[in-house]
């Protein structure tokens, strides 16, 4: 018997049906990907999804009957997804799965026009953490909503289809770089210099502003929209790539937003395939990357409050049934990347291939701000995993002191939820095209199907 703690690797395990599994999760990961790039769009996406499926939406206090499969939509932007099981809820409390749907970007500003050298601009303000200089000389395409003072609203995507145009920012030639290649990543990159190229043609005639005039009229021409109308608007520049397999063995998906889709995408084919008895709520939230504050971010009362509606619905005390609830907290993690080792503790790493990797805790400078998951829901998950054959690893973000960061578990936890971080390990976090493992992504369905159980 070995004593020793070794991880495994997922194609080392795998056989060939099991490998055709891998390869054939990831065509529909692809298409949630390529359908869905921000927030609004996912939650579109999934809706039309859980129709599909049989779902329908319903309201804070209603009357929720066991066996139901319902959703409620928070302002476009998140969603709670219901399976009203039949299970005990005093004693089971409810199965909650939560990923983010919202992914670094450039959100244009609120008033965003203006020209300079005949060239049109849009000005942008970055959304999560970013490396700016990522984000220069890349395709991008423009993705939101402009809510006019008339109650509508006009959605406009542009830069997705292979005819559309895209936007541009521009970097500076290496021949004149001398001085640029001076300073540090950190400060040779400045946020107001982050403007999308939207324009070049001028107003025949036209003296003053032309270029930027003409965007404004194609504007109205296309969406009816004045340059006022940018002061309710949500428009968000992210990059116009689609997901791509990498590698000769197509092991490797490279994609915009895999953070944290990757963890939405399994988290819902899990919850829509469970045969499972258990009350299960699965949350793609929005607003994780800067701080998950607002109506629409996990510090909201919203979980509470649909607890509290299906506690009710139950005739069961909402505090209890609480008290009893599981959460996965269902969020990416550091990849271990050979090229940058020295940021990595490398025996307490996730590592690509193998598996879906389970913080303990998140946070920085000791454990700060984190949910420590406690040792005895870890255990009970290790015989859940096990159970079910999850190839599951654990990590950290990084080695100790080196910086750190945060998910939403502790705001789960702080509602008295045991909650762990578990999910799939990122190369390349947060730049516009970010790479993950196919079975990685496969052993966190296998891992959020076996959790619901
Ligand atoms: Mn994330
Ligand atoms: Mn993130």
């Amino acid at each position: 018997m070995d004593l020793t703690y070794q991880r495994k690797n997922v194609y080392q395990l795998a056989d060939d049906a099991e490998k055709k599994r891998i390869a054939e999760y990831a065509e529909g990961y692809k298409a949630f990907l390529n359908n869905g790039k921000t927030e609004r769009e996912v939650v579109t996406e999934t809706v039309a999804m859980l129709e599909k499926n049989g779902y329908k939406p319903f309201e804070l206090g209603s009357k929720i009957n066991k066996g139901e499969k319902l959703y409620y939509n928070n302002r476009g932007k998140g969603l709670f997804v219901l399976r009203a099981g039949t299970a005990d809820l005093a004693k089971n409390g409810v199965r909650i799965l939560v990923a983010h749907i919202d992914s670094p970007r450039l959100d244009l500003k609120q008033v965003p026009l203006y020209e300079k050298a005949d060239i049109a601009y849009a000005k942008t303000h970055y959304y999560g953490g970013i490396k700016k200089y990522q984000w220069l000389t890349i395709p991008l395409s423009l993705h939101g909503v402009v809510a006019l003072k008339n109650g509508k609203k006009v959605t406009i995507c542009v830069g997705e289809k292979d005819e559309d145009p895209v936007f541009y920012i521009t970097d500076l030639l290496p021949h004149l770089s001398q001085e640029l290649s001076k300073k540090t990543i950190g400060d040779g990159f400045e946020a107001e210099n982050l403007n999308l190229i939207v324009g070049g043609m001028t107003v025949s005639g036209e003296e003053k502003e032309g270029v930027k005039k003409a965007v404004l009229a194609h504007l109205n021409k296309a969406y009816g929209i004045t340059e006022e109308d940018f002061l309710s608007a949500e428009l968000e520049a992210v990059p116009a790539f689609k997901a791509r397999d990498v590698g000769f063995d197509r092991a490797f998906l490279a994609s915009y937003g895999h953070d944290d889709r990757v963890c939405a995408y399994p988290e819902l084919t899990a919850t829509l395939e469970a045969d499972t008895k258990q009350t299960v709520l699965t949350i793609l939230a929005d607003k994780e990357e800067v701080g998950s504050d607002g109506n629409t971010g996990m510090q909201s009362s919203l979980l509470v409050d649909i607890i509290d509606t299906i506690a009710a619905s139950y005739g069961v005390n909402a505090a209890l049934v609480r008290s009893k609830s599981m959460c996965l907290s269902a969020d990416v993690t550091a990849g271990y990347d050979p090229a940058y080792a020295s940021a990595f503790e490398e025996m307490n790493v996730g590592y690509v291939n193998k598996g879906v990797t389970m913080n303990k805790f998140t946070g920085a400078r000791g454990k700060s701000s984190t949910n420590d998951t406690s040792a005895e829901f870890i255990g009970y998950l290790r015989g859940v995993f096990e159970k079910a054959g999850v190839v599951w690893q654990t990590g950290e973000l990084g080695r100790v002191d080196l910086g750190g960061g945060g998910t939403v578990a502790k705001f789960i936890a702080n509602m008295n939820i045991d909650t762990v971080d578990m999910g799939v390990p990122v190369l390349s976090m947060h730049a516009p095209y970010e790479l993950i493992s196919k079975a990685d992504l496969y052993a966190a369905h296998k891992a959020f199907a076996a959790f619901l159980l």
